[in-house]
């Protein structure tokens, strides 16, 4: 089955938390703060794997969460900052935030990598609180959470090898029965490419794109702006399959066809005959085929190209086309074409975090007053309350952020409930 759109949970990983503790000395009693600061959390971080070609692994494992850095301990040693979750994907994946629908990532180079879940920072420890008034507080922070989402990928497929020959040759056909999926391209620019492009997949488990070139290559001159996405097509496809109608029922010479496509091949400047080009003796299922068949090969050079009688009608032969395919694609490189690669810029586009408001408060049915929103849970996860000194820091953020104000504006009363995520307190006048 061939995946090209699947939803998935990333998490980076929690910052570790900061320590609060106090030297002890033989000989001094109380000594001055030495609480570590937390290590950060991972990043979930995509790189592009050009070995892979679809996102069908993201069937089975769909969470992603990078691991939390260290606590901090004592004698002021910090916490060690946890590794990095790398993620491979298949090039040409687009990463987009599952809620807002902005795109995070377009993930396009071998090697390309981008940050999708950033881990939260380590807490400082109590060390960095020390002030002249305050030399040894008994506050420390709590890591900061991983930023956590739901991101969908597409995959912006790419021809991985093209058709070529006359008209009715049965291009389309062999397309239509070895293709397992049309990729849902509609989204990025090309709809008039759709039904040129389909995905294959061999008997042992490999995939590529299979399209028609010469569909390709009319899609690109009827389209609005296919300049880039057609000639990444045309560098990517790097295996020609050159069908040849073998039934003779239109009349023409099978091998004066082979050597008319070729000359039109060179004539587009595209690079396209250096690529490895495979025969297909289509139509083998009429009745002069075979014989056609035998004076196509006198008059080919020995070594010219590979043959592969197949009918795309009866579906004989195809196995052994596709593995020669997929076999090849292993080995050939891109076909770049240089003047248009070098003013194509692969920019990673990152979500501009939205602006939402620190806080929002809300009723719950009891009458309690609910405080949400990411700014003010984040300073909650963050709050050691074991410590009288960080609940009262975390009451002064509050202050500062104008969450009193905002409730007492909503009719909050001394003694009124407020609550953040589980946990309640008093609004205290
Ligand atoms: P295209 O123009 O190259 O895309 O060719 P099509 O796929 O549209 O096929 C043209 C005609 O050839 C159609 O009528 C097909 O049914 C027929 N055709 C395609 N493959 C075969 C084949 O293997 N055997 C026979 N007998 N007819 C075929
Ligand atoms: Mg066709």
């Amino acid at each position: 089955m061939f995946v090209d759109h699947v939803k998935v949970y990333v998490k980076g990983g929690d910052g570790g938390d900061g320590m609060v503790a106090f030297r002890r000395e033989k000989y001094i009693a109380y000594g001055g703060p030495a609480g570590g600061d937390g290590g950060r959390g991972g990043d979930v971080v995509f790189i592009v794997d050009e070995g892979l070609r679809t996102l069908m692994d993201f069937r089975y494992q769909r969470h992603f969460k990078a691991p939390s850095g260290e606590n901090g301990g004592s004698k002021n040693q910090h916490g060690r900052g946890a590794s990095d979750m790398v993620v491979k994907v298949p090039p040409g994946t687009v990463v987009t935030d599952a809620e807002s629908g902005n795109i995070i990532a377009d993930l396009v180079e071998h090697g390309q990598k981008a940050v999708i879940a950033k881990g939260g920072r380590g807490g400082r420890g109590n060390s960095r609180f020390a002030t002249p008034r305050n030399p040894a507080p008994e506050l420390s922070e709590m890591g900061e959470p991983g930023m956590e989402r739901e991101v969908v990928l597409e995959l912006k497929v790419l021809a991985d090898a093209g058709l070529v020959g006359f008209p009715s040759v049965g291009k389309s056909t062999l397309l239509s029965v070895v293709s397992a999926a049309k990729p849902k391209i509609a989204d990025y620019h090309f709809t008039t490419l759709v039904p040129n492009l389909g995905m294959v997949e061999t008997e042992d488990g490999r995939a590529f794109a299979l399209a028609d070139l010469p569909g390709l290559i009319e899609g690109a001159h009827e389209g609005v702006g296919l300049g880039h996405q057609f000639l990444r097509h045309i560098e990517r496809t790097r295996v020609i399959i050159h069908v040849i109608d073998m039934s003779g029922l239109e009349g023409r010479d099978p091998y004066e066809d082979f050597v008319t496509i070729n000359e039109e091949l060179e004539k587009y400047n595209l690079r396209l005959t250096e690529r490895p080009q495979l025969i297909v003796a289509n139509k083998m299922d009429m009745p002069d085929a075979e014989e056609n068949l035998q004076r196509f090969k006198e008059k080919l050079d020995d070594d010219e190209a590979q043959i592969f009688p197949i009918s795309a009608l009866t579906r004989k032969g195809l196995d052994d086309l596709l593995f020669a395919v997929a076999d090849l694609l292993e080995t050939t490189p891109e076909f770049p074409i240089h003047e248009i690669v070098e003013d194509e810029e692969h920019s990673v586009l990152y979500k501009h975090e939205s602006e939402t408001p620190d806080f929002e408060i809300s009723r719950d049915d009891d009458g309690a007053y609910v405080l949400s929103g990411y700014t003010i849970e984040r300073l909650f996860k963050m709050t050691d309350f074991n410590f009288d000194q960080s609940v009262k820091k975390f009451a002064r953020q509050m202050r500062g952020m104008g969450v009193d104000d905002a409730l007492r504006e909503r009719g909050a009363k001394d003694g009124d409930i407020v609550r953040i995520l589980n946990f309640e307190f008093e609004f205290i006048e």
